[in-house]
């Protein structure tokens, strides 16, 4: 093998002197060893870690690991088209990414190659890949909401522009569904989005895309998909990838959101990588610096400074866990680096819930400071009267005799339950959701059989569109229910759920 190597070695480098070009010799190199990605390289002495290497047949690798007398780095691309002795150059670059207006609306691969076929992506520019996170005196303070549309969450674990929120949960429990409903919500909202697919089924993906286009969503939103059958260094890049892109815009003042779906499967291709290029298994044979591996991607999530033009980067990372396992090891790693967590549970969503939010132990540390003061005001107390109403319901289920007083909070609370459903691809305005859950938490719909709920809700709201809309105005020019608004709308309230009830709905004229 050895002696192969330097073969091959001084053969290219006759080779490369015979043509009196101005190569550095020192900078190429040649492959010693291939396989599941990973490629042992001999030569390029000046390899700086993280470098970008360019094989002879133009697929691109990343410096890994710099060992004595050779280097391990991670292939990005086919590695079946990587031979034993091909010759390796270094670029003296980092790795980066095409970035600019050209790659919005469009499905590329982590390094900014399309998967859509609608031809090249022709950017002027590039970003690395991997940056440094902006400091303390970059930043300000997370106080403009993301509106997800979602009124589970914008009500009860509100999200605000630059922060992290992670969605976790198990196989199937509507994490995807979340975000791709946030990103449909952000066509009125002004904020460009990338949806970053890591380790997902192609077929998942294309049905994403086919739903965000069906929405007009693919109008401001970018596609970086690296699936499960790419190989795990395209997955471990991916996010970073989203989070260049996204900089861009960021950095010209506008609002991005990048979601990463999943961030498990990102920390399972990093395991692979890193055991393959025999780095020491930690806990979980995950290597000591996965952690590492969240903290410096999502550290990225950012609301900039007014001198840097307060753009901002919100992040929703997604993990998948096990049978509700949070404290396994890459879950307990996210929470801790996000700003609080969505978590969704089979149970609920089995049970019709959906989405399938466990109010209890779900969080949101700094969104708060940014949600609509009259979204504050209404949704203050839903957690509690919630978690008041599940204890009273296990109670209720043994089969006592109820006071009147703990019945109808029971009542109540099954109508908020029934409210807070929402089915999917309908994200719902702010003040709607203001309208329906004031409707709601001040009993307008007690006397609504709980699963007319969300009829009586979209009639309700619907009415207030088309016939007092100078109402609805109002209470979005405020920001709040309050004083002469609140009067008018009781008033209306009253008027169409009694028009509801008694089965003739609400005549709009
Ligand atoms: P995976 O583990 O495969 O990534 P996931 O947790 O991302 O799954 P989704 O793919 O978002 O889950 O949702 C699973 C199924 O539930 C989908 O068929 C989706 O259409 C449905 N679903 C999710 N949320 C809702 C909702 N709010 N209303 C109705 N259906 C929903
Ligand atoms: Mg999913």
């Amino acid at each position: 093998m050895k002696i192969r190597a330097e073969e091959i070695a001084s053969v290219i480098r006759s080779e490369i002197e015979s043509y009196r070009t101005t190569l550095d010799v020192s900078d190429t190199g040649t492959v010693l060893e291939v396989g599941d990605g990973i490629a042992r390289i001999h030569g390029l002495s000046n390899a700086m870690a993280g470098e970008m290497l360019e094989f002879e047949n133009g697929v691109f690798a990343q410096v890994m690991n710099l060992e004595e007398d050779s280097i391990g780095a991670v292939i990005l691309g086919n590695y079946l088209e990587i031979t034993e002795g091909m010759v390796v150059k270094s670029t003296g670059r980092l790795l980066s990414v095409p970035v600019g207006d050209a790659l919005i609306g469009r499905v590329v691969d982590p390094l900014g190659i399309p998967l859509d076929g609608l031809g090249p992506v022709k950017t002027s520019e590039r970003r690395p890949m991997e940056v440094i996170a902006p400091g303390i005196a970059d930043r300000q303070p997370v106080k403009v909401p993301l509106q997800t549309g979602i009124k589970a969450i914008d009500a009860m674990t509100p999200i605000g522009r630059g922060q992290r929120e992670l969605i976790i949960g198990d196989r199937k429990t509507g994490k995807t569904t979340i975000a791709i409903d946030t990103i449909i919500n952000q066509k009125s909202e002004n904020v460009l989005c990338f949806y970053v697919a890591i380790g997902q089924k192609e077929s998942t993906v294309a049905s994403v895309v086919d739903t965000l286009r069906e929405h007009g969503a693919m109008d401001y939103t970018v596609v970086i998909n690296a699936s499960s059958s790419d190989p795990a260094p395209l997955q471990y890049i991916a996010g970073y990838a989203g989070a260049a892109m996204a900089e861009h815009f960021m950095h010209q003042g506008k609002d991005t959101l990048v979601i990463y779906d999943d961030l498990t499967k990102q920390a399972q291709a990093y395991r692979q990588l890193s055991l393959l290029l025999r780095r020491p298994p930690g806990r979980e044979a995950y290597p000591g610096d996965v952690f590492y591996l969240h903290s410096r991607l999502l550290e990225r999530a950012v609301k900039l400074s007014d001198d840097l033009g307060g753009g901002s980067m919100t992040a929703l990372p997604i993990i998948e866990t096990q049978e509700g396992e949070v404290s396994a090891y890459i879950p307990t790693n996210v929470i801790s680096i996000t700003d609080g967590q969505i978590y969704l549970i089979p149970d609920l969503f089995n049970a019709g819930i959906r989405p399938a939010m466990d109010v209890g132990i779900s969080v949101s540390r700094v969104g708060g400071n940014a949600q609509i003061k009259g979204m504050k005001k209404v949704a203050g107390t839903l957690r509690l009267d919630l978690a008041a109403f599940r204890e009273l319901e296990a109670f209720a289920q043994i089969g006592t005799e109820l006071d009147k007083a703990t019945q109808s909070q029971l009542d109540r609370g099954a109508r908020m339950v029934e409210l807070l459903k929402q089915d999917q691809y309908q994200p719902m305005h702010v003040i709607d959701q203001v309208i329906s859950i004031y409707a709601g938490s001040q009993g307008f719909f007690d006397k609504v059989p709980v699963e007319q709920v969300l009829e009586a809700e979209k009639v309700v709201t619907d009415a207030l569109r088309s016939s007092h809309p100078e109402i609805r105005v109002a209470i979005e020019k405020e920001k709040v229910i309050s004083g002469d608004n609140e009067t008018k709308l009781r008033k209306v309230l009253e008027e169409v759920v009694a028009g509801f009830l008694s089965g003739h709905g609400h005549d709009p004229r």
